[in-house]
């Protein structure tokens, strides 16, 4: 995913692929034997966020056949889970979070026990179901979701780009999806899946597998159903649903775009790299697996960048800069094809095994593609990052790639530590080892795992037995133990090309020095903009602001990132004349990375910034994710209810 944990206020702000256009092809019998999983058994592959014991009884396979219900914002149908039980199981317990189950049955439609038990505001409760039989069985649950499922946003006609139809989208990392799927909600828990999905005409749907039904089939009552499959085991919260008024175009041999049809030249356009960087990616760590890679570009509320969901990347459409200048993001989804849903952290502790494998991995797709002087930038950007986080961290254990039990929730970590420490730890490896030697075990090791869970210890076992092969100089060079479980930076940490931002550097001494703004700051990248807005002193005097603000146009910025970056330091500053343009930003759309700061620093200065974010919260509310609303709410902008 590529969204970004917020410190301490925002602790629930956190870290946070269509298929086969043509699919039908190659369609093997519904009967084929799903490939199983392993399961870790180590102590340090425990998710504490499930309530699964999958050493007894393990879902391998979901079968959905859901209806969408616009009106009532519920999902509801049957989920058929194919159960593996080890000899004596008597029952399987599943994750569920506000479904509402009517019946539970074994295969033939003869009723079994079933009970919900407590519930956990985070965790939700636990299903527990009578197994029918021995070893391998099925089960098939009746239900619905509940209207406020946190995995779902059903958008209004109004809050789309097309005005006319209804919209829904999912987004089920971390722990979201046991809100619309009754199953065992763990990383380490890899299910293949299959799903019917009924919707409206003339509404499309779309899932983060291989489509069988590119145009739908006549379901009855003014419905289609489209069918889906994937048949790779993937972790569950990779399932993911869209549904609305989507139109699609080709891309590249194996890639396209989906998004409402006013939406799609643009996004086509800022997409055009799309198939040259999964080329690129295959040069680097070895062949794409998943078939097609499509992507979505969602309405403005979606609350991350991006979501890497298998063969349809779900996408904000706030990357579209029309000059391609945030596309690190696509290569960062793309990226996690192989980092994250190849070889999948086992427990949200390693969510760095995911994050900062990805971040490391979209730098190097983005230099073979864009050239090594925009990926020193990127890097030497993630460095800032990292470093600021290193600096805000709350405790120093909260700064170790694999998280402590504090900071282990699946929200957990600071994106400076789990996406930029993480990757710049590889980064450190590459330098000290040559980049041929990293490069050739880091595409065996997405061989060796591919489809498995990972931990950190797992990692570290098998980087030591593969490419440390008991040299005992490079274990100590390396010092790997220190990068992955101690907190802050080791001493032999790879330092960013101190060239990257050279004259932008310059610029930002002379400007905080008295001198006017950067004469030259249009024409530089979107890297260069940033590296010197953030690089300014977070007070300045209004003249200041007025200088920046009239000199380089930031109100009007089209590149959010930019815009973002622009109206942090004016909030710091209470600085008025920004006022509208943050407004417009805040309530056209709910990127969480972009929400999230700024109506937070907003809420806490009580005398300027507060009465600004109770009025533009109560507008831009309703069109918010729930997740991103749930984090905010906590900041008690909105009357209570
Ligand atoms: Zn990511």
């Amino acid at each position: 995913m590529k969204s970004f944990a917020l410190v301490a206020a925002l602790a629930a702000f956190a870290i946070a692929g269509c298929d086969a256009k043509e699919a039908g092809n190659s369609v093997s019998p519904a009967s084929q034997e799903p490939q199983v999983a392993p399961i870790l058994t180590t102590a340090d592959a425990k998710d504490s966020y499930t309530y699964a014991r999958p050493q007894e009884a393990r879902v391998a396979n979901v079968d959905l056949d859901l209806n969408l219900d616009f009106a009532s914002k519920r999902v509801g149908g049957t989920a058929a889970l194919d159960v593996i039980a080890a000899p004596g199981a008597k029952q399987v317990v599943l994750d569920s979070k506000g479904l509402e189950i009517s019946a539970v049955t074994d295969a033939s439609g003869k009723p079994l026990k079933w009970a919900v038990g407590a519930s956990d505001p985070e965790k939700g409760a636990p299903l527990t179901v009578a197994l029918p039989g021995e070893g391998k069985q099925r089960i098939v649950i009746r239900y619905r979701s509940a209207p406020g499922a946190e995995a779902l946003q059903w958008l209004t006609p109004e809050q789309t780009a097309g005005k006319k139809y209804p919209y829904l989208l999912s987004q089920g990392q971390p722990t979201l999806n046991r809100t619309w799927i009754p199953t065992q909600d763990s990383p380490g828990i890899r299910q293949t899946w299959s799903a019917r999905i009924t919707a409206p005409e003339p509404l499309k749907v779309v899932m983060s597998g291989e489509r069988l039904t590119p145009e739908g089939e006549p379901a009855g009552q003014g419905r289609r159903a489209y069918r889906f499959r994937m048949d790779k085991p993937v972790a569950p919260y990779l399932i993911a649903i869209a549904a609305g008024d989507l139109a699609f175009r080709d891309l590249g041999r194996r890639t396209g775009v989906w998004t409402e049809p006013a939406m799609l030249d643009a996004a086509a356009s800022e997409l055009q790299d799309t198939e040259k960087m999964v080329e690129a990616a295959e040069a680097l760590y070895g062949p794409y697996r998943w078939g097609r890679y499509d992507v979505i570009v969602l309405p403005p509320s979606f609350p991350y960048g991006g979501m890497e969901n298998p063969t349809l990347t779900f996408l904000t459409p706030t990357f579209i800069a029309g000059d391609r200048s945030l596309v690190g993001l696509v290569a960062h989804e793309l990226a996690h094809s192989w980092s994250g849903n190849l070889v999948t952290n086992a427990t949200w502790a390693d969510s760095w095994l995911n994050e900062g494998f990805t971040s490391y991995f979209e730098n190097r797709i983005m230099e073979a593609i864009y050239g090594k002087h925009r990926a020193s930038q990127e890097a030497a950007l993630s460095f800032d990052e990292m470093t600021k986080a290193l600096k805000e961290a709350k405790n120093g254990d909260s700064t170790r790639l694999h998280l402590p039990p504090s900071d282990a929730n699946p929200d957990g970590g600071s994106s400076g530590i789990v996406y930029d420490k993480g990757a710049i730890f590889l980064r450190t490896i590459e330098s000290i080892v040559g980049r041929e030697r990293w490069d050739a075990y880091l595409r065996s090791y997405f061989d060796r795992h591919a489809f498995q869970p990972m931990t950190s210890a797992l990692f570290l076992a098998d980087l030591r037995q593969n490419l440390v092969k008991g040299d005992k100089q490079l274990e100590q060079k390396l010092m790997l133990d220190q990068w992955v479980y101690q907190p802050g930076l080791p001493s032999n940490v790879a330092m960013p090309d101190p060239a990257a931002f050279a004259d932008v550097d310059r610029a930002s001494s002379a400007f905080a020095k008295g001198g006017p703004p950067p004469s030259e700051f249009a024409g530089w990248t979107t890297a260069e903009k940033l590296r010197f807005l953030n690089s300014l002193p977070r007070k300045l005097p209004q003249e200041k602001l007025v200088a920046l603000d009239r000199g380089l146009r930031l109100n009007e910025a089209g590149n959010n990132e930019v815009l973002f970056a622009w109206l942090e330091l004016a909030v710091a500053n209470r600085y008025d004349p920004a006022v509208p343009a943050l407004e417009r930003f805040l309530t056209t759309q709910g990127r969480r990375k972009f929400v999230g700061p700024l109506i937070t620093a907003l809420a806490g200065d009580s005398q300027w910034g507060r009465p600004i974010a109770v009025r533009i919260y109560a507008k831009a509310r309703p069109l918010y994710h729930p997740v991103t609303a749930a984090g905010l709410d906590k900041l008690g902008l909105a009357p209570a209810k």
